[in-house]
């Protein structure tokens, strides 16, 4: 923080120490380019989705600044929150092939978009002048045209005001779901927090940033060309974010200086002389230090030291550097995303860190009651009854019938097993009750109502909650944070709360921190609260997606395998842990190949055989049921 300040004064100061236009443009340049970064990391760095229309984007910020001045001299307070919700609105369109497509596809149809966009600009010559481009004076302010180091200052304090709002997005809620889509989309969904709206939110944001930086950029060179916005920049700004280092705002704003100073370095031949020395030095100390901490071997090492020495020796050897620069730009980008995939920034964090970063100092509550809310007793509904009625659910998948006409009907407040061989269609009944699958046929009502057809998310928030066989966490966020994503259905503030840090905002999140502190108590996992997910231990892991599912306050919770490679005390504390939950009124249903796990906990248990139920009733009549021994053995009971 105390840093952030220093080097945001320092920036600030800039112009008072050297008065060369050129410098304080580059660096203006710089800060603008970074608005722009730290919006597109929240779609490639969190939401982990390809972006190659940023560029696009970049250009519909500068053309509503343009167009807005050239067409209608509206003045600067009006143009930059125009170009923010104008570039907004097209982020929203951009977003639409995302929902359908990831991957490579993605990349193309963005692309695509970003293209369309620089063919629009240059066509529609009415409103944009086409290929002859437009004028942009820097702009009025208070009555007054604002000097070159005016209008420095201006992009900077905008630039902290972004900083600070991106901050405070992905710290919060938002900033929890665009994570987690990327680390397990069908597990957001499950959580409550639905993939489809939070892309979309993930690209509109971005977008409004990319907006507001093409803005500033038409003030900045006081002349706009359709050519600008091509596809060496669009892929410019895909670097920036990957070599400076995605999920920093440290490595967005690095990046940004990369792809401003370095084709401008390589302008120089004595300039790259002197970098690519200072590189090779800086990656021989590099190396050794990583090297003596054992977070690499000398071996992953040698090309990169080999290769930067290389390039260094490779630079006294040149006579002229015109013929190569762009080869040699290529080289190096190449080499920092091959070698530093957590980018520059992610790779001197890795170095600094202590091994584990454990959690933060936090008193955990004692009791750990009131961090179950009990969703059935809040609503007034008393135990007993039926909780789930599933009639007749047939799933298909091809000429297989994974479930044939299964009836299931859970009551109220109890523990029901649901057992049978592997393949017999027990997690396949999971995904059809939590909306993954829609059944081919049959009913399925949830407290009265249907769930069939209805999107998971929408169906997590009802009231079923759900772990799963393959672990699903969203691995690069912290134990904590994965149970607060199951208590996203606890905010209420919006994007402009977070952005404002409101009461509201700051009173629900000190709650989220409270119960999901409280959950993970719950389970045992207090002490790794902030531990990354995927760092945890098997075992801890499947406990960390029980405490995420019943921060969901769900009346429901299905349990797949939670048992599956455990240890034996581990199980132990595993079966305490599903009694406490059904003694705090939810209702569970648990698949579990282990019997003994079984037989202990469960008030019914249904049995499940090439998709049909073949038995049903108290684990002590099933156990004894010819149809499933036979089931299990494969064989007819003696
Ligand atoms: P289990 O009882 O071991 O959890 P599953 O429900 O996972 O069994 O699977 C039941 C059957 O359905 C298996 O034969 C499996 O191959 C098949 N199946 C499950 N999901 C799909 C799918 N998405 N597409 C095709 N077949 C599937
Ligand atoms: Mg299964």
């Amino acid at each position: 923080m105390l840093s952030l300040v220093v080097f945001l004064a320092l920036l600030a100061a800039a112009p008072l120490y050297t008065s060369n236009p050129y410098y304080i443009h580059m660096i203006g340049t710089i800060m603008i380019y970074a608005i722009l970064l730290f919006g597109l990391d929240i779609v490639v760095g969190y939401t982990g989705q390809v972006s190659l229309g940023h560029a696009g984007l970049f250009g519909v910020g500068s053309y509503t600044a343009g167009v807005m001045f050239m067409k209608l001299g509206a003045p600067l307070w009006l143009i930059i929150p125009a170009s923010v919700c104008v570039t907004a609105g097209f982020g929203a369109l951009l977003a639409l092939p995302a929902l359908r497509v990831t991957g490579p596809y993605l990349a193309m149809v963005t692309l695509a978009f970003g293209t369309i966009i620089q063919i629009l600009i240059n066509e529609m010559t009415f409103l944009t002048e086409g290929p002859l481009g437009i004028k942009v004076p820097k702009p009025d302010l208070f009555g007054a045209k604002l000097t070159e180091h005016e209008f420095y200052w201006l992009v900077l304090a905008l630039m902290a005001l972004s900083l600070v709002v991106v901050d405070r997005i992905l710290r919060s809620q938002l900033g929890r779901a665009f994570e987690a889509l990327r680390g397990s989309p069908v597990a957001s969904d499950c959580m409550g927090v639905s993939v489809y709206r939070y892309k979309v939110y993930a690209f509109v944001i971005s977008a409004g940033f990319a907006g507001l930086s093409g803005c500033l950029y038409a003030y900045s060179e006081q002349y706009i060309s359709p050519n600008t916005y091509n596809f060496e920049l669009t892929v410019l700004f895909l670097l920036a974010v990957i070599m400076g280092g995605r999920k920093t705002r440290s490595g967005a704003m690095l990046g940004a200086a990369i792809i401003v100073i370095l084709p401008k370095l390589l302008d120089d031949l004595e300039m790259f002389r002197q970098v690519s020395s200072v590189l090779a030095v800086l990656m021989l100390v590099g190396a050794i230090v990583a090297i003596a901490k054992k977070i690499t071997t000398p071996r992953a090492m040698a090309i990169p030291v080999v290769g930067t020495l290389a390039l260094a020796a490779f630079s006294f050897w040149l006579e002229s550097i015109t013929d190569w620069r762009l080869s040699i730009f290529g080289l190096m980008i190449l080499f920092v995303v091959y070698y530093l995939q957590d980018g520059i920034v992610g790779f001197f964090r890795k170095l600094t860190s202590r091994k584990t970063s454990r959690g933060q100092a936090y008193q955990a509550p004692a009791h750990a009651k009131d961090a179950i809310t009990v969703a059935a007793s809040a609503s007034g509904n008393e135990s007993g009854g039926t909780l789930l009625n599933a009639q007749g659910v047939l799933m298909q998948f091809g000429g297989l019938k994974a479930l044939n006409e299964v009836d299931l009907r859970i009551q109220r407040g109890t523990i029901h097993g649901l057992i049978g061989p592997n393949g017999s269609g027990k997690s396949t009944m999971m995904n059809v009750l939590t909306g993954i699958y829609v059944p081919t046929a049959g009913s399925i009502e949830f407290c009265g109502r249907s769930v069939v057809e209805r999107s998971s998310a929408d169906i997590a928030l009802s009231g079923i909650a759900r772990t799963f066989q393959n672990v699903q966490l969203f691995g690069e966020m912290t134990a904590l944070q994965n149970v607060q994503v199951g208590l996203h259905h606890t905010f209420n503030s919006n994007l402009l709360d977070v952005a404002l840090n409101t009461p509201r905002y700051q009173r629900e999140d000190e709650s989220a921190i409270e119960r999901g502190m409280g959950l993970l108590n719950f389970v045992g996992l207090a002490d790794l609260a902030g531990e990354e997910a995927r760092n945890l231990p098997y075992g801890k892991q499947r406990l960390l997606e029980i405490a995420r599912a019943l921060a969901l306050d769900p009346q429901l919770l299905l349990l797949d395998e939670p048992a599956a490679g455990l240890t034996a005390p581990d199980i132990k504390e595993l079966i305490a842990i599903i009694r406490k939950i059904r003694d705090h009124g939810i209702t569970v249903i648990l698949i579990e190949h282990h019997m003994d796990v079984v037989m202990s906990v469960c008030d019914a248990v249904s049995v499940l055989d090439f998709g049909q139920k073949i038995a049903e009733g108290k684990p002590a009549e099933v156990q004894a049921n010819e149809k499933v021994i036979e089931a299990y053995l494969g064989a007819p009971a003696a």
